[in-house]
């Protein structure tokens, strides 16, 4: 496993694997990795014959008044488990490397950015897209490796792929969970043992609603209003319970097709987002 700071080193070794017909899998991550992030390195490792797993908090995807600075970082454990997985390539990029001086080539995240987290989190998916791009123009990948856990992000993606004519293949891969049902995220570690145990009820309401949304003949609206009752004794704050339509993520008319319920909620003071896919 190589470990790599500099993007042009990276982007040199890749071109030449690539003239070698090698088919190069990319699994961007800000570390302080799990079970979740280690499950699309196991994808990439079945799918492509070259991983590159990339560790970046990206300061741009962060508000004024997020986690940036105290966002987990365990770089030590995080080279322990790539190098278990067999990663080829791990890229450690600065800040500077990414965002040189004078950078000026942000993108616009679409339309796509306009519901769920994107207005909770002003200028998130902005950075989101510009750092991706900056890490495919680096990491050239063939695939791409995004976790459901970040449902939104990963729409978001494909469709800047699909916008800007990159041949990257995006691909979403399923939400791994910890035994009770709670979905893997580095942010747990905020959570103290009394918030872990109300953390729970997120999944549990989850996984209650898709029953319950195949078989009922109610408004989005109305479900949406039911969900929020469900889960509103067990956690802090609220910032969206959205039930949209899977690929567009806006509002269905009709209870039909793919769907996705989405939560984003506060236990304490951490966000937590979890979301389930509902086919009816
Ligand atoms: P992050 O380090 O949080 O930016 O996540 C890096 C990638 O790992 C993103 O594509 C996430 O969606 C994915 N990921 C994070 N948590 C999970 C999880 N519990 N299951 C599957 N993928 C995940």
């Amino acid at each position: 496993m190589k470990v790599i700071k500099s993007p042009n080193q990276l982007t040199r070794l890749i071109l030449k694997l690539k003239k070698k017909k090698k088919r190069i899998g990319f699994v961007p991550t800000m570390g302080s990795l799990h079970e979740g992030h280690l499950s699309l390195v196991r994808f990439a490792a079945k799918e492509t014959s070259v991983v590159v797993a990339s560790i970046f908090v990206n300061p741009t995807q962060f508000g004024p008044k997020e986690d940036f600075k105290r966002y987990p970082r365990n770089l030590v454990s995080d080279l322990k488990f790539l190098r278990r997985e067999k990663v080829d390539f791990v890229f450690l990029p600065t800040a500077s490397s990414i965002y040189p001086k004078r950078f000026n080539a942000f993108l616009n995240p679409g339309p796509l950015a306009k519901t769920l987290c994107g207005p909770k989190r002003p200028g998130h998916f902005r950075g989101v897209v510009t750092v991706m791009k900056r890490l495919f123009d680096i990491t050239l990948p063939d695939i791409a490796y995004f976790g459901a856990k970040d449902y939104q992000q990963a729409r978001i993606i494909q469709e800047m792929v699909k916008r800007l004519h990159l041949s990257i293949q995006v691909k979403t891969c399923p939400i791994v969970r910890e035994k009770d049902g709670l979905a893997m995220s580095s942010r747990n570690v905020y959570l103290s043992l009394e918030e872990r145990l109300q953390a729970r009820a997120i999944s549990r309401v989850l996984q209650f609603a898709k029953s319950f949304i195949r078989k009922v003949h109610l408004s989005p609206h109305t479900i949406e209003q039911n969900i929020i009752s469900l889960l509103k004794p067990y956690v802090d704050k609220i910032d969206y319970v959205s039930l949209v339509d899977a690929v567009s993520l806006r509002k269905p008319k009709r209870l039909k097709g793919k769907l996705l319920l989405a939560i984003a909620c506060f236990i304490g003071k951490t966000r937590l987002i979890d979301n389930v896919v509902i086919q009816r």
